[in-house]
């Protein structure tokens, strides 16, 4: 081998001096090159156990797919503990192989949508978990590349409670807006109601009260037919006496018809093919009825029935219950008063002995016929009858046996008196009947037949047959004694009766004024 020069040498060593020079170079840009590597790699390290803790605790379920097979690769804890499914139940499988997805045509659809948008939304998906509990949840989907390979990450958000709450709140505000709608109408009918109670109350007799329920009524059911009915206890009959709608009931039946009176409490039949129905009707009703007795301190006054009250279900029903017993409740309140107030007048104005009017009434109803009868120019008489020796009676039969004549003596008058005539006891065992429109010759001889009658009455006292009595009459008309006063007028039938006592009893004498 021929040794080289030393030139060579030279500049071999000069040429090795650079190449060293260059791997050092190398050597120092690979030591960079590491270093940073070995930066990135722990940095990388560092963010992959930040995002597996994010994905370890997220309180939102996450669930990574291949996006290419759509096989599940990883849940985390969240999204098991809200489906119920382990790790391994999930691992491996298809979104459309577990339960919660099981509607398998819509999750494939869903997948291929997926593929192809690589982003998809629900905002309210339904989901069963293993526990069989039905949740709702938010469910975003989207793709992304991971080293090259299409991954598909699902955020699964449990919005159960969420959507509970939405529910309870649109329920609850369709529920006030019903009780508004309700209050309105409660307070409408409250109105009406206070309006027939003010009605009522300034009522003088009852048929003015049952003129005002049926009116009232008609506005405060507007399209339910319903009845007020009497109760008369002379024959344990009802009478209908208002209705509002439909023709329901007969004019009279009676109390055995009716379940409410027979028991004694609201009577409700909410199906008429399968209620106990009452009998009171025309025909057999088509809806559900309500019948309210009106009682007051245990007397029947009479009976309120509402059609189609008890149809309604639920709180409605409730409520038109309700008002249906107020309504009564007024009604009947207003019916005792009206019932009471008559009752009072009737003792004010009535003799309790014979049933006829007492002198009071006389007098006020006289003084009115004297001023009807003058300004319709229309005739007017009175009678003033007495009993003949009526203390003998007493005297001979007793003083029970003599109230029971003058109860007879009543019976007689009422039953042979017209209408419009004014029977009263004036006094003891004397009478006065006031006969308007009626002439002098007319009252002569309608007072001349109640003498007769009064002659022939048989009355008996237990066993004993009384004896007979006679009365006596005294007659006297406006006509022929215009422009006369009450007492006047008294005076010249007393004057009449005196004549007919003086001229020996049992007869009937007219009026004659002092030449
Ligand atoms: P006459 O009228 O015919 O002259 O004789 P009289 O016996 O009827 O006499 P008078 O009219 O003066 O007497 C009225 C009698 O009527 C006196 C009284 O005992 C009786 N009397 C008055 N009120 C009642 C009553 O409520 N019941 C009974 N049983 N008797 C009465
Ligand atoms: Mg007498
Ligand atoms: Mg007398």
């Amino acid at each position: 081998m021929p040794s080289r020069t030393k030139s060579q040498l030279i500049a071999e060593n000069a040429a090795m001096q650079a190449r060293l020079a260059e791997l050092e170079g190398q050597l120092t840009k690979l030591h960079s090159r590491v270093r940073s590597t070995i930066r990135i790699e722990d940095e990388l390290k560092v963010s992959e156990v930040r995002y597996r803790r994010l994905f370890e605790t997220a309180k939102d379920g996450i669930l990574l797919l291949d996006a290419d097979t759509g096989r599940i690769t990883d849940a985390n804890p969240f999204l098991m503990g809200l489906l119920g499914y382990s790790h391994a139940e999930l691992l491996g499988k298809r979104l459309w192989e577990i339960g919660p997805f099981r509607d398998i045509t819509a999750s494939q659809d869903a997948f291929r949508e997926l593929q192809t948008k690589e982003y998809i939304r629900y905002d309210n998906l339904p989901l069963e978990t293993k526990r069989q509990e039905h949740i709702q949840v938010e469910f975003v989907s989207n793709v992304y590349l991971v080293n090259g390979t299409r991954v598909i990450q699902c955020n699964i958000r449990d919005i159960t409670d969420r959507q509970q709450a939405e529910n309870a709140f649109l329920r609850t505000h369709e529920e006030l807006l019903v009780l508004v709608t309700e209050l309105k109408k409660v307070e409408s009918e409250m109105k009406l109601l206070n309006r027939m109670n003010d009605l009522l109350q300034t009522c003088t007799t009852q048929e003015e009260a049952y003129q005002v329920v049926g009116m009232m009524m008609s506005e405060l059911c507007a399209r339910q037919n319903g009845f007020l009915a009497i109760f008369h206890a002379s024959d344990q009959n009802l009478q209908r006496v208002a209705r509002w709608g439909d023709e329901l009931v007969e004019a009279r039946f009676s109390l055995e018809d009716c379940w409410a009176l027979r028991r004694g409490q609201p009577h409700e039949v909410m199906d008429p093919q399968a209620g106990l129905l009452c009998r009171h009707f025309v025909h057999p009703p088509g809806t559900g009825y309500l019948c309210v007795p009106l009682t007051v301190q245990g007397e029947t006054l009479g009976l309120l029935c509402l059609m189609g009250v008890a149809v309604k279900k639920g709180e409605h029903q409730v409520r038109e219950r309700q008002l249906a017993l107020m309504v009564g409740e007024a009604i009947k309140l207003s019916l005792s008063n009206l019932k009471l107030r008559e009752k009072l007048r009737e003792q004010a104005t009535r003799d309790p002995l014979t049933g006829l009017f007492n002198r009071r009434h006389l007098e006020d109803s006289l003084s009115r016929e004297l001023h009807r009868a003058r300004r319709g120019k229309s005739p007017l008489c009175i009678a003033m009858l007495d009993l003949d020796h009526f203390k003998n009676f007493n005297d001979t039969f007793g003083h029970q046996a003599g109230d029971l004549l003058l109860r007879e003596l009543g019976q007689v008058l009422r039953e042979k008196l017209r209408k419009s005539d004014i029977a009263c006891r004036y006094g003891g065992e004397e009478f006065v009947i006031v006969m308007p429109d009626s002439s002098l010759a007319d009252t002569c001889q309608r007072v001349e037949e109640i003498r007769v009658l009064v002659k022939k009455l048989e009355i008996r006292y237990g066993e004993q047959l009384l004896g007979t009595i006679t009365i006596s009459a005294g007659i006297a008309g406006t006509r022929e004694h215009g422009g006369i006063t009450m007492r006047e007028f008294l005076h010249a039938a007393d004057t009449a009766l005196y004549a007919a006592k003086q001229a020996g009893r049992d007869r009937v004498v007219v009026y004659q004024e002092k030449e």
